[in-house]
């Protein structure tokens, strides 16, 4: 199956139906992207940037030099940068508050970006900067409601103008969410999101109420409960009405067995972990009962 899943790996995914499906990957450390051949995925749909927060908050140029990195290795492909998703499972230290009796429901994600203004500002400057070398596309984690993309908006705009009074060469990101949380997913269509991401990690702990690093839950913390099904449906349904990307980013996409079922709820971009780019091409090219077209 290996030398199988390699050849597939460097071709682009069609589903038996014909259908075109997107395979981008996740990188939570740029040092993964070493000896990895862009050619194999059509960009990234996620690059998780707490790596760089490992030693308190870097500062512009070292952000500015990791995300060049990144997107240089892509080649022209999208590259997909989130802001700083502190918080929950992914405590920063010196970033994080201390102290919340439940941080999963606590000020994590874009929440704590949008508490330390100075902060976040440092990171959209540094994406901005790294988006005139190619297709940048900023992501938020981590949202309930439309006026918190409104506010990240707000803080872009601000970033840019900074940029633009100091002569620094940029690029304005496309600007997309995570879908993350219930309320979210069933109001995705109120958004003025340039893309949505399904981060079904957190949605299916929010969904089913189990927290993702609590083992004794696993089973009930089902990725194809019919209600996490449905949040997903809804969430593909509404990008489809309003003619933006969905895409799935949390680890359901990179589990080949879950693949059918994903292109039957009309999914047409997968992010997945590198080493998952083989099999997951190989299970959407076999899958039976795919739907024609989503459309
Ligand atoms: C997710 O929640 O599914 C996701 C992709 O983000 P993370 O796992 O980093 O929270
Ligand atoms: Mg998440």
């Amino acid at each position: 199956l290996k030398a199988e899943e390699a050849e597939i790996a460097g071709k682009p995914a069609v589903t038996r139906a014909g259908r075109k499906i997107r395979v981008l990957v996740n990188v939570d450390d740029p040092s993964i992207l070493d000896g990895l051949d862009p050619e194999i995925c059509d960009g990234i749909g996620l690059t998780r940037t707490e790596f760089l927060f490992s030693k308190g908050p870097p500062d512009e140029e070292t952000q500015l030099q990791a995300y060049e990195t990144i997107v240089r290795w892509a080649k022209g492909r999208p590259v997909t940068i989130r802001t700083l998703d502190a918080g929950g499972d992914k405590p920063v230290p010196g970033v994080t508050l201390d102290g919340e009796q439940n941080p999963f429901l606590g000020v994590r994600g874009l929440r704590l970006s949008l508490l330390d203004r100075p902060l976040f500002r440092v990171q959209l400057r540094a994406i901005a900067r790294a988006a005139r070398l190619g297709p940048v596309k900023m992501m938020v984690p981590m949202v309930t409601a439309p006026f918190e993309l409104d506010e990240a908006r707000a803080e872009l705009d601000l970033a840019l103008a900074e940029l633009t009074g100091e002569g620094l060469a940029h690029a304005r990101p496309e600007c997309g969410i995570m879908i993350e949380t219930p309320a979210a997913a069933l109001t995705a269509e109120d958004w003025d999101a340039d893309f949505y991401s399904i981060g079904s990690n957190d949605l299916i702990q929010y969904v089913t109420a189990c927290a993702r690093d609590n083992p004794n839950l696993a089973k009930l913390a089902d990725a194809r409960n019919p209600a996490v099904l449905e949040l997903i449906a809804r969430t593909v349904a509404a990008g489809k009405a309003r003619g933006v990307e969905v895409s799935l980013c949390g680890d359901m996409a990179s589990s080949p067995e879950l693949v059918p079922l994903l292109l039957s709820l009309g999914l047409e971009s997968f992010s997945v972990a590198p080493a998952q780019v083989g099999p997951v091409k190989l299970a959407i090219g076999s899958a039976e009962g795919d739907v024609a077209n989503g459309d």
